[in-house]
Formats: structure tokens, C-alpha cells, sequence
């Protein structure tokens, strides 16, 4: 297994939560088993500093003398229990290196005897414009480009939120439309906001208060008409239990990098689905490796998948490796052994 980091600079500057970002830094890991190669990706949290040597240590710790040969590598590689992103990258370059192995695509090789993954899987856009007509305008513009769903960044200037919402469906009058608050709402009276938004036909809202008190969301979620997404509350699979003891959800939103790999988010996919929860996987302003991974994991929710937060690829003046075109608002699952996609990295 081998590890590279790249650093590579955003062609738009990404704004979110916690700062803006002008580049963006990560690792790659390559898994050869004998000639069937694999590819993974770590992208740390965005405001956090990589420092590529140090990572690639830490990295190289994890799978230090172990043989990915062995069919119990991973098990090997959970026992030193690394960061779970980096627990990403190696998991995704090992499995996709087992799919190519045994002649699969990372999705086929996943997918359970009574699972087909999806051939496509649609992608969401993405409205952050605080003025209400510039975000009617980002809407229209991102349905003429094929979106089918918009997701709307919302905060705590609630009637600006709501007027926002009102001139994106005016615009957008047959889109899906989701909120994501980011946490920024208060649990007195985040249900009674949501039914402000009752005529707009929410799909639903994303962590409209603060992870990590079940209880509260649960609350929100009885006294809400708009159905109930967590995200920064859906950390790991004991936090995501927690969430789904509670009943404190209708979707979860899942991050590969978060949870730690393929493996463990489709674990959770499936966990979820039992429940009657539905899934929406996002990447992490991850290069064509992770954007790659992320849509082979989508593709293997129970259909209909939802419309996933894919569309990043457009935040990089450069990549490493051409990332899954869009295609009138979808992409395509890659369907040869592997990943399906390859760096245009040749070894150093
Ligand atoms: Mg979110």
C-alpha cells in the first residue's frame, strides 16, 4: 500500500461553517494485489491543515507490515484503530484493488446477494446565495443545468430564510428542494419554523439544531411537519444507532470520510434501510478518487437513491484524475474492475 499526498488549488474559493478554503490537501493510497490495482483517498475535514509527511506516516503506521494479501487485512488494519479517514483510504484503495481482483467494479463487489447497484445516480444543487433573487436564479439555473433537487443553506435569519425559500420555489416549482440549518437552529423553536415552510413541499431538513441531543432531535421530528435529516449528528455507527433508537430521523446524511470507508457506510445504508430511513451520501470536497468511491456506495442504496451531494468537482482547478462528468443532473456508476477511475499519478 502506498500513500500521496496532493495539494492541489480550488479554482472557486469553498466557503462553508467554519472559513474559506483557496486549496486543498489529502492523501491518495494505491493497493496493487499482483496487477489489480486499487485506488482510495483520505480529505481531512476542510479547515484542517495537511501536512502531507505526517500524514502519509500516520498512514503507513496503519498498514505497516501487514500483507494486503491477507483476506483479514482490514481486520488487521481496524485492530490499530487509525483516524477513520485515513481508515477510508486504505479500506477504498483494498477493496476496489479486491474488486479489480476479482474482476468487479467497487460497487458490484460490495453489493450483497440481493443488491444491484443503481446505473446512475442523480446529483443535488447546491444554493448558499444570501439574497433572495440571486438564490432564485442560482435554482433556475441549476434545474436548466439538470438538477432534479436543490439543497438550500439556511441559518438563523429565519424570515430572509423564508423568503428566500418562497422565490426558490417560485423558480424551481417541480424541484425537490432540502434545508440544511448546519446546526444553527434553536430546539424551542426549530418545529415551529419548519411549519413556515409547510407550502413548500420540503424534502427534508438537515440538522436543524445542535448534534449530539437525540432526545431534542426526536422532539423537533414529532412536532414537525418537514421531515428530519442529521448530518453533523451522523459521526459514526454507535452515534447513528443512538440517532435511530431515538426515532430521531427520517434520513441520514453519510460521509464516507466520516464514517471510515465503503465498507462501513454501506453497513450503515443497510442498517438504516430496516429502519425505513433513507440515506443521501456526500463527499468531502474529495479529488475524482473519493467523488468515485462515494458514487459506487450511493449506487447501492435501495432504489430510489436519493439525489446525492456529488457536485464539488467543480470547486478544483486541477484533479487527479477526471471526475464522473455530470450528465443532465447525473452521474454515471463506473462499471469496470475497480474504481473505475485512475490518477494521473505514475509512481514516484
Ligand atoms: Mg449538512
Amino acid at each position: 500500500m502506498e500513500f500521496i499526498p496532493y495539494d492541489l488549488p480550488l479554482r472557486i474559493p469553498y466557503r462553508w461553517a467554519k472559513g474559506e478554503q483557496l486549496t486543498r490537501g489529502g492523501l491518495l493510497s494505491c493497493c496493487d494485489l499482483d496487477g489489480a490495482v486499487g485506488w482510495g483517498e483520505m480529505a481531512p475535514p476542510p479547515h484542517e491543515n495537511v501536512d502531507g509527511p505526517a500524514r502519509v506516516a500516520e498512514a503507513q503506521a496503519a498498514v505497516d507490515g501487514l500483507d494486503p494479501r491477507d483476506d483479514n487485512f482490514l481486520d488487521q488494519v481496524d485492530a490499530r484503530s487509525p483516524y477513520e479517514r485515513i481508515r477510508c483510504a486504505i479500506a477504498t484503495a483494498w477493496l476496489s484493488a479486491q474488486a479489480a481482483a476479482a474482476g468487479q467494479s467497487l460497487s458490484a463487489y460490495l453489493a450483497a446477494d440481493d443488491e444491484t447497484p443503481a446505473t446512475q445516480v442523480a446529483v443535488n444543487g447546491l444554493v448558499t446565495d444570501g439574497d433572495p433573487q440571486a438564490a432564485a436564479e442560482t435554482a433556475r439555473r441549476l434545474v436548466a443545468e439538470g438538477a432534479r433537487t436543490l439543497k438550500i443553506k439556511c441559518g438563523a435569519a429565519r424570515l430572509n430564510d423564508l423568503v428566500r425559500v418562497r422565490a426558490i420555489r417560485r423558480a424551481a416549482p417541480d424541484a425537490v428542494l432540502r434545508l440544511d440549518a448546519n446546526e444553527a437552529w434553536h430546539p424551542d423553536w426549530a418545529a415551529e419554523h419548519l411549519s413556515d415552510f409547510a407550502d413548500f413541499g420540503i424534502d427534508y431538513v438537515e440538522q436543524p439544531i445542535p448534534a449530539g441531543d437525540d432526545a431534542a432531535l426526536a422532539k423537533v421530528r414529532r412536532e414537525s411537519v418537514v421531515p428530519i435529516a442529521a448530518d453533523e449528528g451522523a459521526l459514526d455507527a454507535d452515534s447513528i444507532r443512538a440517532l435511530l433508537a431515538a426515532d430521531a430521523v427520517d434520513a441520514l446524511v453519510l460521509k464516507p470520510q466520516r464514517l471510515g470507508g465503503p465498507d462501513r457506510t454501506v453497513e450503515i445504508i443497510r442498517l438504516a434501510a430496516a429502519q425505513g430511513v433513507r440515506c443521501t451520501i456526500t463527499n468531502s470536497l474529495e479529488t475524482a478518487v473519493g467523488v468515485t468511491a462515494a458514487l459506487h456506495i450511493a449506487s447501492l442504496h435501495r432504489p430510489p437513491v436519493p439525489d446525492c451531494g456529488f457536485g464539488t468537482s467543480r470547486f478544483f482547478a486541477q484533479d487527479m484524475a477526471t471526475p464522473p462528468p455530470i450528465v443532465d443532473g447525473h452521474m454515471t456508476v463506473p462499471t469496470e474492475p475497480g474504481l473505475g477511475v485512475t490518477p494521473e499519478y505514475t509512481g514516484g
